[in-house]
């Protein structure tokens, strides 16, 4: 195989890309390089190229393995470790077998153009659909999902013949899944290769047939698998367990399950990767003089100094306070907006109060004047007590 290019340069897109921007370059590329739209001889490896550049940076665990090792934290150590347990690599080799890569390819080709049709072949993926609570999300959680998927015959082990028989080899293919098809054409006979017909591609025949399948191999069966969900992870993103999807035929590995995470938002935070953000009121009182409050964050609540003279708007970060980063170490920060509330209505003495300040500030106070606090609150430095 040639040198791998940098999977990041694929996409043309920067270390610190966000998924979106991985996805659009992904779309755009794919959409470029797809070999029934670009005829160029090098679309297909192109094609590929990007498909495989994308699977590995949409994925965070990949990515965050990616980031550290580079190419060689891609061959193997990840996902669910049951099943074919090869790594990117699948079967057959190299980028051929990349995960879910074949799936794609067949269903743009038509199945299986560039494969044997009697060699052995990944079974499909499986996309499941996981919920989080918002802080789930932040500290990552271990779970278990049941699933059902086609799994390989427990009676048959996948072979489909009645346990003590096996199956032969095709009559009609002798074991080569294809047949040469003779048909006349306006252009004369023309000679094509087919899927067999009597076997199906699989180039074996089986006369006696398992009874818990009939033949096919598979069944249906509830399965179980331990999910370690990452700290960090975000809405959208997705995890891939490896050999976790349906059984594969003719020997070939099982799929891969995507597991598609769905972050529900908090009635307090807004969260950008590892940002947090929290509004916060504060009277402007404190906004004057300075105070210490408390601010809630998803690690408990923590204290923050608000000095003198701060303004609304004014934000705060409080270090390592945000959510753990996914590609990284350590937390993102929080992010603290304080808004100061200016009181709707005022008692008398509270009026009285901040006649006397008005006063004090130089300002002439008109009783009548409705904007006396706008006029308060806005003048920058009045306020620095
Ligand atoms: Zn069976
Ligand atoms: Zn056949």
């Amino acid at each position: 195989m040639a040198e791998k290019r940098d999977y990041y340069d694929v996409l043309g897109v920067g270390r610190d890309a966000s998924d979106d921007e991985i996805k659009k370059a992904y779309r755009k590329l794919s959409k470029k390089y797809h070999p029934d739209i670009n005829k160029a001889p090098d679309a297909e490896a192109k094609f590929k190229e990007v498909t495989e550049a994308y699977e590995a940076l949409s994925d965070p665990q990949k990515r965050a393995a990616y980031d550290q090792y580079g190419h060689a934290g891609m061959n193997g150590g990840f996902g669910g470790g049951a099943g074919a347990g090869q790594g990117f690599g699948g079967f057959g080799g190299g980028a051929e077998g990349f995960g879910g890569f074949d799936d794609i390819f067949s269903s743009f080709f038509g199945g299986g153009a560039r494969q044997q049709p009697n060699g052995p072949r990944q079974g499909s993926d499986l996309q499941y659909r996981m919920d989080l609570k918002f802080e789930e999300a932040i500290f990552g959680k271990e779970t278990k999902i049941s699933y059902s998927r086609e799994a390989e015959c427990h009676t048959c082990h996948g072979s489909g013949a009645k346990p003590g028989t096996s199956a032969e080899t095709c009559h009609k293919c002798h074991g080569a899944g294809q047949i040469q098809v003779e048909r006349q054409t306006p252009l004369g006979r023309m000679m094509s290769r087919e899927t067999c017909d009597v076997c199906g591609g699989t180039g074996k025949e089986i006369k006696s047939k398992c009874d818990t399948c009939h033949g096919t191999g598979r069944e249906e069966e509830r399965h179980t698998v331990k999910v370690k969900v990452p700290a960090g992870v975000e809405d959208g993103q997705q995890m891939r367990l490896q050999g976790q999807g349906e059984a594969g035929s003719n020997g070939g590995p099982y799929g891969d399950l995507f597991i598609v995470f769905r972050v529900a938002p908090s009635d307090e935070f807004e969260r950008d990767g590892a940002q947090i953000f929290v509004e916060v009121p504060i009277s402007f009182v404190q906004a004057a003089l300075g105070d210490e409050i408390e601010v809630n964050t998803v690690h408990g609540p923590v204290k923050l100094k608000i000095p003198a003279g701060t303004q609304t708007n004014t934000v705060f970060r409080l270090r390592g306070k945000g959510a753990p980063k996914l590609h990284g170490t350590g937390n993102g920060d929080q992010k603290v907006t304080v808004n100061v509330v200016t009181p709707k209505s005022l008692n008398s003495k509270q009026r009285d109060a901040l006649k006397a300040f008005a006063v004090a500030s130089g300002d002439s106070v008109n009783p009548q004047d409705n904007n006396l606090f706008d006029k308060i609150l806005n003048k920058k430095g009045k306020l620095q007590v």
